[in-house]
């Protein structure tokens, strides 16, 4: 008798992302999104980040309900005692590009052939630094797609840099900061020299951020396509520029409350998703549901940026000064020096006992939609602007380095979702501003805030862009892997 040909196992996808928590956060994401549309995936990530994510996230329980997903390892090159942070981050880059690659060939040419249960991996998608990702996809013939964790108007400006070069705006010599740039279409009229990534400001044209970040526009434009976390109502104006150099775009952020809203369509109720590479502190939970509506303002820096022990001390000031109710991350290496207990305060820890809460790493997701918060001091980093815009949260933005300075700038001239504090670090501005947008303007930006925090919800729904673009997503890897 003639047997049923048995029906292929679904397409198998591999994702490796840069190993840093916020890159990390967004691609967790994406691979569960891509886990509950029915494919098969392989999670990818350094032996450093395995540790701390078998430590401190439930990446092993959350997986255990998709049959078709694995995590994998592979060596960073550096040594395990590398902070992996602050200014050492670009040693992580050329370490992972030099070490790596010869491992990441290695793992995709030895798969397995396909058996009933899983098929050979047949689809990359690789975080947008990882270049060499790229070469070994082309070498071995499988196709690749790009996630850039970043937003879209700090990547429109990186493709921008060799125009910004051959205009004479860069580099720049002297301190006048707030002359406007030219040479990035779309943003004439509101993007400044001080906006532009931090890297800028370094006279060096050979400065080794100038020089990575100034090839994005050759480099993203091999992949056979671009994921961004973002979405078209956000960001729709400089997306039509991306898409001059690299037409297929899948916006289909924000990646966390997109995966919220699948979830929340299940029948099964799994626990909340974490892929946290440190302690989660859940007392300031607690703390925060005693707190009045919208009283606190939520601090906090992301996983890479320290400060001076001098700027701890006026941010500290400045928060006191401004009689607002705060939650405020200090991360423990986040201090210059060495381990924050030692480095913080005494009269910083005196806060904690009166309408201040320190913690070393907060639930961010869960605070943000909490209630009690109606502010956020942040850094911009891209999923913590997602984040807050999600939740309708109005923001302070003091940047660290790269999209940073940029978000910062759209989140409060394009966007009108709060201020930019950018380039000062002193007790009364941040008492100013704090005030400001707790208190002052609260009405003018909570509005804003709750606008945008909607149409971010419309896109998710369905029928809306991120949503479309994500079942477009699937269904490319569904052809491209036939
Ligand atoms: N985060 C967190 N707890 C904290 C601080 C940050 O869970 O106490 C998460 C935050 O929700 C975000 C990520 O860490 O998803 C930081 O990413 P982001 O892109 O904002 O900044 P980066 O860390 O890359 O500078």
């Amino acid at each position: 008798m003639d047997q049923k040909p048995q029906p292929l196992p679904p397409p198998h996808v591999l994702i490796f992302p840069l190993p840093l928590q916020g890159p990390v956060n967004s691609m967790f994401k994406l691979a569960e999104l891509l886990c509950l549309s029915g494919l098969h995936i392989t999670f990818l990530v350094t032996e450093h980040i395995n540790a701390r994510l078998l430590s401190y996230s439930n990446i092993q329980s959350r997986f255990s309900n998709y049959p078709g997903f694995q995590l994998k390892t592979i060596p960073d090159g550096l040594p395990e005692d590398h902070p992996r942070s602050g200014d050492k981050y670009m040693e992580l880059f050329d370490s992972l590009k030099s070490k790596s690659k010869p491992f990441f060939k290695e793992m995709l040419t030895s798969c397995s052939p396909c058996d009933e249960t899983r098929r050979p991996v047949k689809f990359i998608i690789a975080d947008g630094y990882l270049g060499f990702t790229c070469d070994v996809a082309n070498e071995i013939g499988i196709p690749i797609v790009y996630v850039r964790t970043i937003s879209a108007c700090c990547l429109w400006i990186f493709f921008c840099l060799p125009k910004l070069i051959e205009a004479g705006e860069l580099p720049f010599v002297g301190d006048d900061l707030d002359t406007l740039i030219k040479s990035v279409p779309g943003t004439e009229s509101f993007l400044r020299r001080r906006d532009l990534p931090g890297f800028c400001r370094s006279c060096d044209l050979n400065d080794e951020n100038m020089r990575l970040y100034s090839k994005e526009g050759e480099e993203n434009s091999r992949a056979h396509g671009l994921i961004l976390n973002t979405f078209e109502e956000l960001e729709g104006p400089i997306l039509t520029h991306i898409r001059s150099v690299c037409p297929n775009i899948y916006t289909i952020g924000p990646l966390h409350a997109h995966l919220k809203t699948k979830l929340s369509k299940q029948t099964t109720s799994l626990a909340a998703s974490s892929s946290s590479l440190w302690k989660e502190d859940r007392n300031c939970m607690t703390w925060l549901d005693s707190q009045p509506s919208k009283s606190v303002i939520y601090v906090s820096f992301g996983s890479i940026a320290k400060l001076t022990k001098i700027q701890l001390m006026e941010l500290w000031h400045g928060l006191v000064n401004s009689c607002a109710r705060f939650l405020w991350v200090v991360r423990p290496d986040s201090v210059v020096g060495k381990d924050w207990e030692s480095q913080v305060p005494e009269e910083v820890k005196e806060g904690t006992r009166v309408r201040g809460y320190i913690v070393g790493w907060a639930p961010q997701e869960e605070v943000l939609a909490h209630s009690a918060v109606g502010g956020f001091l942040t850094h911009n980093g891209w999923n913590s602007t997602l984040e807050s815009i999600y939740e309708g949260v109005p923001m302070i933005s003091w940047p660290y380095f790269l999209d940073q300075q940029v978000n910062g700038r759209f989140m409060s001239e394009v966007w009108k979702l709060g201020l930019d504090m950018k380039d000062s670090c002193d007790r009364n501005i941040v008492e100013k501003m704090v005030r400001d947008l707790m208190e002052v303007r609260k009405e003018e930006f909570s509005k804003r805030a709750e606008d945008m925090a909607q149409w971010a919800g419309t896109c998710l729904s369905e029928g809306g862009s991120s949503y479309c673009n994500l079942e477009r997503l699937v269904r490319d890897i569904e052809s491209m892997t036939k």
